[in-house]
């Protein structure tokens, strides 16, 4: 690595020194900024890197709440605003155990240039609680992101910081968070809160936009191979959000998806996961994804164990970070895998992307592929601010659009500098330079 991102990074990891995914976060990004810094003085000579390394904010809280046996419970809040520089901070919250302040920075790291990738007025933030939701009942859940919101809302705004929804964050408990925002500020502030339910100030294609903008990235990459998605056979993992849109727009092309996991194990079904069913048991009955098999015949529970295992043409990571490992990568190559597109945050690590990009295979990152939920949350801020609704076609249209254009924009710059088939480099080189540009043109501030 060159001496400027190199001396940036060793002193990040002495002043972060207990968040080793914030820094694997950056060190990858500023990894890939080595032939644009080399030839751009101004990066160095304008602190960009330094600036754009240091979030602008970073608010923690304690969240107080009382459970249904009466016993109050104590968790910590985050909220970390990274980068205003291309629009309101925007990036949803994390309800997980793992939550600490190293997840949430990386997240909202990864965030500034995801939604610079999106061509929208977005900056990028990221927060979220250890609160565990599993086991919660409906009002226990109710009074913590009551609790939660209390705490947050002197933060937000729809100018200031919007955010949506993440691991353990859907349309209820945005519903409970905005509802909580509303009494407090005693304001009908639609837009401060994206991923709320459709009639009720939420977007058409939001659920779905996470997932369908991974499968449609996915397409681009194969379409440029003069392939598609049709006839491939797909493993996805995890079942929530983000995976189960995926694997339903796979379906739609004409894929079969063979596997699919949640933190207990994984599904393995040949003849192609039943949908309904996995939507049914993770997101009605909130169960876990060993029932299924017993409803299903010819499929099979693998307690404990991943998806990456399983023979397929693409694989889709889809739960969370770091769960594509190098040796789990060498199995999917050995059973003739073709590509790796992320619909998660940063679920490959850095091992593994090396032996990806070595041995020649498609690879997607997160940043790029996972784009379309940021995407449709500003197209759901654009329809709050003009009191309009769009169809279904219509925000699903514009989501293939901005994925298209985002594939568009990596390709451009790994052509550039002569890597045509390193998305990684012209992800993070397309979202830096517009960020960069408006850091400049802010002045010192
Ligand atoms: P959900 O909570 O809806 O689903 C998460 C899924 O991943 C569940 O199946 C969960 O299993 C599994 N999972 C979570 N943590 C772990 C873990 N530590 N080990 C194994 N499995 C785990 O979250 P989303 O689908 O919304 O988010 C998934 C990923 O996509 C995250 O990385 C998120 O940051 C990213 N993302 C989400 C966006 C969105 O719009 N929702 C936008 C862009 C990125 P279990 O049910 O057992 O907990």
């Amino acid at each position: 690595m060159k001496e400027y991102p190199k001396t940036l990074i060793d002193r990040l990891e002495k002043r972060n020194n207990s968040q080793p995914l914030f820094i694997q976060a950056v060190n990858e990004v500023f990894e890939s900024l080595e032939p644009i810094i080399g030839e751009n003085p101004d990066i160095e000579t304008y602190s960009i890197l330094e600036r754009i390394s240091e979030p602008e904010r970073q608010i923690m809280f304690r969240v107080c709440w009382m459970d249904d046996n009466g016993k109050i419970q104590v968790n910590r809040g985050y909220r970390v605003g990274f980068s205003s520089v291309l629009g309101p901070y925007k990036g949803g919250l994390r309800f997980h155990p793992t939550v600490r302040l190293d997840v949430i920075k990386f997240l909202a790291f990864e965030q500034i240039f995801k939604n610079s990738l999106t061509g929208l007025a977005i900056g990028g933030g990221k927060g979220g609680s250890d609160f565990n939701p599993k086991g919660k009942s409906d009002n226990e859940i109710m009074r913590f992101c009551q609790a939660f919101m209390t705490e947050l809302y002197h933060f937000l705004g729809e100018n200031t910081d919007v955010p949506a929804g993440d691991i353990g964050v859907g349309s209820r408990e945005i519903g409970y968070l905005f509802g909580q925002y509303k009494r407090l500020t005693k304001r009908f502030e639609q837009g401060v809160l994206t991923g709320k339910q459709v009639g009720l100030g939420g977007s058409l294609v939001r659920k779905e936009a996470t997932g369908f903008g991974a499968v449609y990235f996915a397409e681009e990459m194969l379409k440029r191979k003069k392939d598609s998605v049709k006839g491939k056979t797909c493993v996805v993992s995890g079942s929530g959000n983000v995976a189960l849109y995926c694997a339903r727009k796979l379906e739609d092309l004409g894929a079969t998806v063979v596997a699919m996991s949640d933190s207990s194990g994984s599904i393995h079904d040949p003849n192609g996961v039943d949908l309904d069913l996995v939507r049914s048991i993770k997101e009605v009955d909130r169960a876990r994804i060993d029932t299924y098999a017993p409803h299903k015949p010819g499929s099979k529970f693998f307690p404990d164990k991943k998806v990456w295992q399983f023979k397929c043409d693409l694989a889709f990571p889809c739960a969370t970070q770091n769960e594509l490992d190098g040796d789990e990568v060498k199995t999917l190559i050995d059973n003739g895998c073709l590509g790796v597109i992320e619909g998660a945050n940063m679920p490959t690590t850095p091992e593994a992307v090396g032996v990806l990009q070595e041995k020649g295979l498609l690879f997607a990152p997160g940043k790029a592929a996972n784009a379309g939920g940021v995407a449709v949350s500003a197209l759901e801020m654009q329809q709050n601010a003009s009191l309009q609704s769009w169809s279904f076609k219509e925000v699903d249209s514009r989501l293939q659009e901005i994925m298209a254009a985002i594939h568009h924009d990596c390709v451009h710059w790994a052509e550039k500098y002569r890597r045509p088939n390193d998305y990684v480099f012209g992800a993070n080189v397309a979202g830096f330079l517009r960020i960069a540009d408006g850091v400049k043109a802010y002045g010192v501030i």
